[in-house]
């Protein structure tokens, strides 16, 4: 596979399946099952441009999701 994009990482992309987040219109959608490399060292993400490309195509009638999930608010734990 190709070196990382990252200059000075030295991990290599590998082909993985992933959750991959989307905004739209101010909402959150979660797709599953996504083609994409991932860096085995920093986990840099890369989609190809036909997985954007059937991404944005499922956004327009995505249809019912396969499941919907809890969505957690986590406070800022800096101290003062
Ligand atoms: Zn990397």
């Amino acid at each position: 596979m190709n070196s990382c994009s990252i200059r000075s990482c030295p991990g290599k992309y590998e082909l993985r399946h992933i959750m991959h987040l989307v905004k739209h219109h101010g909402n959150v959608v979660v797709f599953e099952n996504v083609l994409a490399e991932v860096c085995d060292a920093c986990g840099d993400t890369l989609l190809a441009l036909n997985t954007v490309e059937a991404i944005e195509t499922m956004l327009q009638n995505p249809g019912p999701p396969v499941r919907t999930v809890p969505v957690y608010h986590v406070p800022d734990t800096l101290s003062a």
